[in-house]
């Protein structure tokens, strides 16, 4: 079993990222500049906003955090999210979900200007993605791609089970598995909650990549030998070993299914931090090339 290393990989990402924005500065381009609104005090959403402030300052963007309380209204939201858009200063705009529930979350993404779109959830971006046109791919799946591609895995012919169909990860992840590139090129099965015999499905499987937020779901008993395993959950559980009383896991049950795969991702350490590299490239993206993106 070989570790999807997310630690390395997205070191090596962001070294990418670093050397380009500074070419691009030395030749006269603009900082790029990541403006992130945060609504509420969600422990889990401070925590990934301030994640991705701070790589911006590594990485030699600047930042803008907005943080609101959690009862603002939907149309002052956006017209904070409209603000933004017409602010030269600012390259990208991400939301942090999720949102009050008083709030649509469509409605606030549907406010971004696709140009500026760098998580990739705006109807436009995943329409392009479809099509397969240049666009900001969605952060997550992005990510996943840029790990793949790192340990340089031939996804071709593969049967790859994708486990969750949520808009952010799991349904563009079906399009990017099987377009005809490497990787992708699979062919690929969706699983949600309403799919029957799970177990059987995911047994045929030569990838699996879990996106249901339940902690240690994808059992031993559910993975052929030799599969890889993508784990996307991001799931805490108690552990009173930990002085914080807590641990993150992620949608695989990683100490069971470890020994029988070719290679998997753990969590923390996995794709949480690809996710940040998919991110930071989409800014820098639409610091160039913002323009061609709307067209
Ligand atoms: P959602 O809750 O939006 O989607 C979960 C999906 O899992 C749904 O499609 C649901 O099916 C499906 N599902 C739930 N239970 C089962 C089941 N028993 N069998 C089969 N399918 C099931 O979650 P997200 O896609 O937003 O996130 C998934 C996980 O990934 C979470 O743990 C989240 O924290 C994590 N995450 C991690 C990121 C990272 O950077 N590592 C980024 C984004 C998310 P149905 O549609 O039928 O309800």
């Amino acid at each position: 079993m070989q570790l999807l290393d997310g630690v390395l990989v997205s070191a090596h990402i962001k070294e990418q990222i670093k050397q380009e924005v500074k070419d691009w500065q030395a030749g006269g381009g603009k900082q790029p500049h990541l403006a992130a609104i945060l609504v509420g005090n969600n422990p889990a959403s401070e925590a990934y906003v301030g994640s991705k402030v701070k790589h911006c300052e590594e990485l030699g963007f600047g930042s803008t955090l907005l943080r609101f309380e959690k009862d603002i209204t939907e149309a002052f939201l956006i017209s904070e999210v409209e603000r933004l858009n017409n602010d030269d200063t600012i390259d990208g705009i991400l939301v942090q979900l999720p949102l009050p529930d008083h709030i649509s979350g469509d409605s606030v993404i549907n406010a971004i200007s696709p140009g500026k779109d760098v998580d990739g959830f705006h109807p436009i971006s995943l329409g392009k993605m479809l099509l397969g046109q240049p666009t900001f791919l969605p952060a997550t799946p992005y990510g996943i791609m840029l790990m793949l591609e790192y340990y340089k895995i031939n996804t071709t012919g593969m049967h790859c089970v994708i486990i969750g169909r949520s808009n952010i990860v799991g349904t563009p992840m079906t399009i990017l598995m099987s377009r005809a590139s490497n990787p992708g090129n699979a062919t690929v099965t969706m699983c949600h909650s309403k799919t029957k015999n799970l177990k059987e499905i995911t047994l045929t499987a030569d990838i699996i990549i879990a996106a249901i937020g339940r902690p240690k779901y994808v059992t031993a008993d559910m993975v052929k030998p030799g599969a890889i395993i993508i784990d996307v959950g991001i799931n805490r559980i108690d552990d009173a070993t930990k002085k914080s009383g807590s641990r993150l896991v992620g949608d695989v049950d990683f100490d069971s299914v470890a020994p029988l795969c070719s290679y998997i991702t753990p969590v923390p350490k996995g794709v949480g931090l690809m996710t940040i590299c998919g991110l930071m490239k989409n800014t820098l993206l639409a610091a160039k090339k913002a323009k061609e993106l709307i067209g």
